[in-house]
């Protein structure tokens, strides 16, 4: 069974492959009747997860934007607060820090991660904060900076020992955005373990779906807060035979069984996968070295082993952008440009911001190239 568009020829920016026991599952969950909120999908993916990332504990959530959502709680963002994060980003890390009532700040990314660089972000702080009683103060607005947001673009990893080093520096929580890269590593231990928590999502058009997920990680040292976020993302709910007791806000934010039954048949395929976006990166590696055009292939910063979630090349130039986009678009070849940055967007336009002279300049030259697993 092929999409409808693969016979009129389209090829999708990224399209999902179930190759594994996905009906199998899935069926065992109608089977069992198993589909909602109980089930032993759940607990198998979270292990399952835990085993492949090396994480101590993972715990599952709807969406990875509410994976975001809950790991800025878990690591005290509160309202008034400012989180550092880069504005080449999809939308759900801005609005995570927004559903916190938190202001997002925006710094620019590295020219070979196209992630928050943390040497800019290390200057922006010693022009622009402070430390007192072992809180980060911006000195401008006199809010609480109070974690940071890091985002491994297409799934590259970002410079994270550095990040780590100047978190630890000014005092600030470091949550990484890992929703686009499960199964990338950075100096080989897996993207979102390397600060208070980390997030990944399991949309449709990410390397693995569950149809929508997402996932918190934790590391031994913050076992506590998987616990916290176990019982936060399940309403609160103090467990008893019969009682119906919650003991804070809490919220419904645990994926259903029926879709963690998905995400353990992927989880399965995941290495296959990952192997083979990484041999079609390979290719367009080759295709576009000392391309005519001029056109540059982004490949993965030194140190890491990307997943390769979407491929990316840089056009020489805006106009040479836009003709790549039309194009290719126009032959039924689905490539799209990089998000709009988060500071021109209408509700974050007031945000404070770093100089972001290399955020811009990706903005006006990436494309992404089709880049479903093909096997
Ligand atoms: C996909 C994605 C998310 C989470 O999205 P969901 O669709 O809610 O799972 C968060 N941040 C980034 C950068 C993403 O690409």
């Amino acid at each position: 069974m092929y999409p409808a568009y693969a016979a009129q020829g389209f090829v999708p920016l990224h399209a999902a492959t179930f190759s594994g026991n996905e009906k199998k599952y899935l069926n065992e969950c109608i089977d069992t009747t198993f589909v909602s909120s109980v089930g032993e999908f759940v607990n198998r993916f979270e292990r399952d997860m835990a085993t492949y990332t090396g994480a101590a504990r993972t715990v599952v959530c709807v969406s990875g934007t509410n994976a975001l959502h809950m790991a800025l709680m878990l690591a005290g963002v509160e309202r008034g607060d400012e989180v550092i994060t880069q504005p080449l980003t999809f939308i759900a890390t801005a609005n995570a820090i927004s559903y916190c009532g938190a202001h997002p700040v925006f710094v620019d990314v590295d020219r070979d991660t196209m992630g928050l660089s943390p040497a800019r972000m290390g200057e922006w702080l010693a022009g622009h904060a402070a430390v007192r009683d072992g809180q980060c103060y911006n000195k401008g607005t006199g809010r609480r900076i109070k974690a940071c947001v890091p985002m491994h673009t297409f799934g590259h990893p970002v410079h994270l020992d550095e990040l780590v080093a100047v978190c630890r520096e000014w005092h600030i929580e470091l949550v990484e955005d890992a929703a686009e890269s499960v199964g990338s590593l950075y100096k080989g231990r897996h993207t979102g373990l390397f600060g208070r928590v980390g997030v990944l999502s399991f949309n449709g058009n990410k390397t693995i779906t569950t149809g929508g997920g997402g996932m918190l990680l934790f590391n031994e040292e913050n076992i506590e807060l998987a616990e916290r976020a176990k019982h936060l993302t399940t309403q609160a709910k103090v467990p008893h035979r019969w009682e119906f007791v919650h003991d804070a806000v809490g919220y419904n934010y645990r994926m259903p069984n029926i879709n963690a039954a998905l995400g353990c048949a992927q989880l399965e395929c995941l290495p296959a996968y990952i192997d083979s976006k990484r041999a079609v990166a390979a290719e367009y590696a080759a295709h576009f070295s000392n391309h005519p055009a001029n056109i540059e292939f982004f490949g993965e910063p030194a140190d890491t082993r990307s997943n390769y979630w979407l491929n990316a090349v840089i056009l020489p130039d805006h106009e040479a952008q836009i003709e790549f986009l039309t194009q290719t678009n126009d032959k039924g070849v689905m490539t799209r440009p990089i998000w709009e940055l988060m500071n021109r967007l209408p509700m974050f336009a007031g945000s404070e911001c770093g100089d972001l002279s290399t955020a811009e300049w990706f903005s006006d030259r990436i494309v992404n190239l089709p880049s479903s697993v093909r096997l």
